[in-house]
């Protein structure tokens, strides 16, 4: 039976002849190609600066130390996130102040402000699934207790609020390009920025920290890595930015498919998109109601087992080993709520209505079959 994956790539043509372009130019790394990719990142969004990196981690990375994020700082942030989004600023000594999320997974902007202490420097955000936060009261309680605001959208690029583009919204937004984001470049990332000072940074961190003289001659000024993206990584994103609102295009079809399709679902919620925004829907995630936590993994199973590739988005961030021995035990009810409820069904723009209707029928069917089955227990 044909596998369908919870997300993958779609590579065509042109992204292969623009890598075997570059493979035969003389430039694997370092040439014009980054540029050209960090320009096509810039157009899209309406952002000023775009570095592009050769990971989402390593842009997380560069971002907060860029803005100077430093040992016993606390970072306001969502437990429902890929590691990365907090493993980054705890790198650099800062410390986890876990909030609450909402249905929908993203952090509850109500609950941001009283976690603020004289410690906290910065909001970091994930806009999850692709569905972007409420960045306008995150950027309110950010301006009024002069904190910063990073915006990790790894999964959120061609998201946007009122038409303006997921990527203009924070002090840095983060994109990742791993191989099943919204678009890819096989590995790699990008920071985008309005901030002259913050992309000087950036750029520095990205390359050893030096800066080129004349001839020989250059200078290292801070201490930086090679978080570079190669050219072969960089050619690759530019023919998937020209293709990126045809994929958003196409997963928006899927997820409509969906969302009519469940909209009367009793055994589990969707994510619910405001009419004014744009989700990229790089995930498509379902709750599943509370009389079928018990039954989760049964239920995933059974998706594995007919071919539906679901995965799990996320088990909360604290909850990691890592997490518990260094920071201590730590429980937020909707977080863990979500993480019991949550599978991401397959959206992608490689799938068609057909595949959508095989996944939600069989979706459908084994979850009533586990209702039912748990009905039927409690008459017993
Ligand atoms: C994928 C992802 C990352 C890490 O991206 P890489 O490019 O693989 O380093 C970080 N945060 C979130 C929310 C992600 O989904």
């Amino acid at each position: 039976m044909t596998r369908l994956d919870y997300s993958t790539q779609c590579i065509e043509e042109d992204d292969i002849a623009g890598v075997v372009e570059v493979l035969k130019s003389p430039f694997l790394t370092q040439g014009k190609k980054v540029e050209e990719f960090e320009k096509a990142l810039c157009d899209y969004t309406g952002v000023k600066y775009a570095i592009a990196l050769n990971s989402a981690t390593s842009a997380l990375f560069a971002a907060y130390l860029a803005c100077a994020i430093k040992k016993d700082d606390e970072i306001i942030t969502s437990p429902i996130s890929f590691v990365a989004t907090s493993n980054m600023f705890v790198a650099l000594g800062a410390k986890p102040v876990w909030c609450d999320v909402k249905q929908d997974g993203n952090i509850d902007e109500n609950e941001i402000e009283k976690l603020i202490t004289s410690k906290t420097k910065a909001i970091a955000v994930v806009d999850f699934a692709g569905k972007p936060v409420e960045m306008a009261t995150i950027n309110a309680i950010a301006k009024k207790h002069n904190l910063l605001v990073i915006d990790d959208a790894s999964h959120a690029l061609g998201s946007s609020i009122n038409s303006k583009k997921v990527g203009s919204f924070a002090d840095m937004t983060i994109f990742s390009f791993h191989a099943i984001k919204p678009i890819t470049t096989s590995e790699g990332g990008a920071v985008l920025t309005d901030n002259d000072e913050y992309a000087k940074q950036i750029r520095l961190i990205r390359s050893h920290g030096m800066v080129k003289k004349e001839l020989w001659n250059s200078d290292m000024v801070s201490l930086g890595h090679n978080f570079r993206m190669t050219e072969v990584a960089a050619s690759l994103g530019f023919t998937q930015m020209k293709k990126l609102d045809t994929f958003i295009k196409k997963r928006n079809i899927i997820a409509a498919y969906y969302d009519e399709r469940f909209k009367n679902e009793a055994l589990f919620l969707t994510q619910n998109i405001p009419h004014a925004n744009i989700s990229s829907r790089h995930l498509y995630p379902i709750l599943l109601s509370l009389e079928l936590h018990a039954n989760k993994e049964d239920i995933f199973k059974e998706l594995l087992a007919c071919g539906i590739g679901v995965q799990v988005h996320y088990k909360p961030i604290y909850q990691n080993s890592f997490y518990q021995e260094k920071f201590g035990e730590f429980s937020l009810p909707m977080a863990e709520n979500f993480y019991r409820s949550e599978i991401s069904i397959p959206c992608h723009q490689q799938m068609s209505l057909t595949d959508a209707t095989f996944v939600a029928d069989t979706l459908v069917q084994i979850v009533q079959k586990y209702a039912h089955k748990v009905s039927t227990c409690q008459e017993n």
